[in-house]
């Protein structure tokens, strides 16, 4: 089986990458805007302050929008699965897989929470909050 890629960590992502790996979900907060932003950059993208930090995310949130891949754009990605878009925290949304053995259940607005357990790769990676904690399909 060829092996799947995997993402490069930049000067700015590179404390996310960390936090991955020890299954922390963490985000870009902006203390003057009192919001996060995502991906991490040079400056808030609100204020342009450079002086933002990273804080700890719930891992909770709201699928804003997906698709079901049944044919992988590259080689070593399993088919078929679920991309979406997550909305967590304020201004923090992420584009992640949603694990779930029957992917016609997933739906906009389903609550998700990040199930490390899931993910192969320290990516964080989600399951509907009603089947968290359930076998990998
Ligand atoms: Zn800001």
């Amino acid at each position: 089986m060829t092996e799947s890629p995997s993402a490069a960590a930049t000067v700015f992502s590179q404390p996310f990458w960390q936090a991955a790996s020890e299954q922390r979900l963490i985000r870009p907060w902006c203390a003057h805007c009192q919001i996060s932003f995502f991906p991490p950059a040079l400056c808030c993208p609100h204020c342009l302050e450079t002086d933002w930090t990273w804080i700890d995310s719930s891992g909770i949130g709201i699928i804003y929008s997906f698709t079901r891949v049944f044919r992988a754009p590259v080689a070593g990605f399993e088919t078929p699965y679920v991309v979406a878009i997550v909305d967590l925290e304020p201004g923090f949304s992420l584009m992640t897989n949603v694990l779930e053995s029957d992917l016609d259940q997933v739906c906009i607005g389903d609550v998700v929470e990040v199930d490390w357990a899931g993910s192969t790769r320290d990516l964080p990676v989600f399951r509907r909050a009603s089947s968290a904690g359930r076998e990998t399909p």
